[in-house]
């Protein structure tokens, strides 16, 4: 039989699974000559999918699982609106300059006009992205100004950054000056940071949520460091928060703690409106403090269609769904329906990590809950002579449907394997509880193991696993006293 071709073409009587479609390999380099029924084609794309995790089951990700009906009708129903098309569809464009007021408010934005200065962007990616272009642009004007130099930018952050800090210096050429972080400063330390400052410093980027331990970087603190710094050197420069887990979570659960606009030097801020703002992915947002810090060569005005409309972004055409989902959340929660979800997350997950904590093998990474997740590694000593690891656990809890990953901490931590266990909307106490059981059932069944498995030898040995260099828990048995 020759792939993708259909010798009998599928009829609106075919049985899918009586079809010739059925029976060939899956088009996979070129399009198939023939068309089928919509009936064949969609069952061969859904079965395609069959196998995968089930999102909520999906404990890796931080992006939203679950919507209720109604939202999931409105989106569906805008599901052919282009965003772009602003002259076409001018409602959507006002929703999501709501969508930006009501952030900027949230966030205690001191700026006084009618419409805050901010942007639709498809995730935090691309949020962050435009906070450190704008950063970038503004250092560079003022050194212009002063005929300065300004080939050589900068940034400080963390080495816990989220990859698209990385991109942001690739692409851009701007230098990623990363503190590191320590077993004794598991966030950014704002005197460490600060002694990676110099003239070239675009900005410092703190993190809310931080993406591997769900940790928060200290803005406040960095705030005041940073304040006394600038007024010593005589630089101005500033913070971009890249909240895109926290900035939908300490305003609900943390108003008294400051991270946002109410500290000075902090000029922008983005989130993603896909993760903790509830709403499926391909939303991020990014608000400035007040207009006259986003540059105007970043605002794009286009004659488009026969209006001028003014964009900020990196992308021009994008799905107008998800606003409409965004703005429905504000509307269907409030605040206070915010807050209800948010705190059923972190208790749910505050009882997770308290179970974990009681189970022989592990330790928790962290003592405080201060985002819905958390991560934990072996005990140094139960690694000792455990014939398993946590890639193993993975592997096992995979089969109950759960996906919970493994991984390495990033470069210059101290070296964890460690376990993630991201809660949302959607996990409750009972899904929570068979979780746990499973979790129990799957290290009962690996202490059985006679023999040490593959990824168990692979520590041993130093070899890769999955791709990656496997390193070690701080107290590897093979290694200690060696490093
Ligand atoms: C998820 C995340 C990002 C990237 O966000 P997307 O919405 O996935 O594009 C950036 N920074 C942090 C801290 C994150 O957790």
């Amino acid at each position: 039989m020759k792939e993708n071709t259909t010798t009998k073409r599928a009829t609106i009587e075919t049985a899918v699974f009586g079809s010739e479609t059925m029976l060939a390999p899956a088009p996979t380099d070129t399009i198939p000559r023939q068309p089928t029924t919509p009936e064949i084609a969609y069952q061969m794309v859904k079965d395609e999918t069959f196998p995968q995790t089930q999102p909520r089951l999906n404990l890796a990700t931080f992006v939203t699982t679950y919507m209720d009906e109604y939202a999931t009708r409105l989106m569906n129903e805008a599901i052919n609106i282009n965003y772009i098309d602003e002259t076409e569809y001018p409602r959507i464009a006002v929703m999501s300059g709501r969508c930006i007021n009501m952030l900027a408010n949230l966030w205690n934005s001191p700026e006084k006009a009618q419409w805050k200065a901010g942007a639709l962007a498809i995730g935090s990616s691309e949020a962050c992205m435009l906070g450190g272009v704008a950063a970038w642009l503004r250092w560079k004007q003022k050194r212009k100004a002063q005929g300065k130099p300004t080939d050589k930018p900068n940034f400080v952050i963390s080495s816990a950054f989220q990859v698209v800090w990385e991109k942001f210096a690739q692409l851009w050429q701007i230098e990623m000056r990363q503190v590191p972080l320590t077993t004794r400063h598991t966030t950014l330390d704002p005197e460490e940071a600060l002694k990676m400052c110099d003239e070239n410093t675009i900005c410092v980027v703190p993190i809310e949520g931080v993406t591997w331990t769900g940790l928060n970087d200290d803005v406040e603190a960095l705030d005041k460091a940073l304040d006394a710094f600038n007024k010593k050197t005589g630089y101005d420069i500033p913070i971009h928060v890249d909240a895109a887990s926290g900035g939908f979570i300490l305003p609900f659960l943390k108003p008294e703690q400051k991270w946002d606009f109410r500290l000075k030097w902090v000029l922008s801020i983005s989130t993603s409106g896909h993760k903790y703002g509830l709403v499926y992915p391909g939303l991020g947002w990014v608000i400035w403090r007040d207009k006259k810090y986003l540059p105007e060569e970043m605002a794009f005005s286009v004659n488009y269609l026969g209006a001028n409309i003014t964009q900020v972004g990196l992308n021009f055409s994008r799905p107008a769904a998800q606003v409409l989902g965004q703005y429905y959340n504000f509307i269907r929660l409030g605040f206070e329906g915010y807050k209800q979800i948010q705190q059923n997350s972190m208790e749910i997950a505050r009882y997770c990590h308290e179970q974990i904590a009681r189970m022989a093998p592990f330790e928790n990474y962290s003592k405080e809950v201060v985002n819905p997740l958390f991560i934990f590694y072996m005990k140094p000593n139960y690694l000792k002579s455990a014939k398993w690891t946590l890639y193993d656990l993975q592997a096992q809890l995979q089969q109950s449907g759960w996906m919970v990953p493994a991984y390495t901490l990033p470069a210059q931590f101290e070296e964890y394997v460690v376990m993630r266990i991201v809660v949302r909307q959607g996990m409750s106490r009972d899904m929570v509880d068979m979780l746990l059981t499973d979790i129990r059932n799957a290290v009962a069944e690996l202490e059985k193991l006679k023999y040490p498995t593959s990824t168990r030898l692979a520590l041993d040995k130093h070899e890769p696993v999955k791709g990656k260099v496997f390193t070690h828990t701080h107290d590897c048995a093979h290694c200690s006293g060696k490093k």
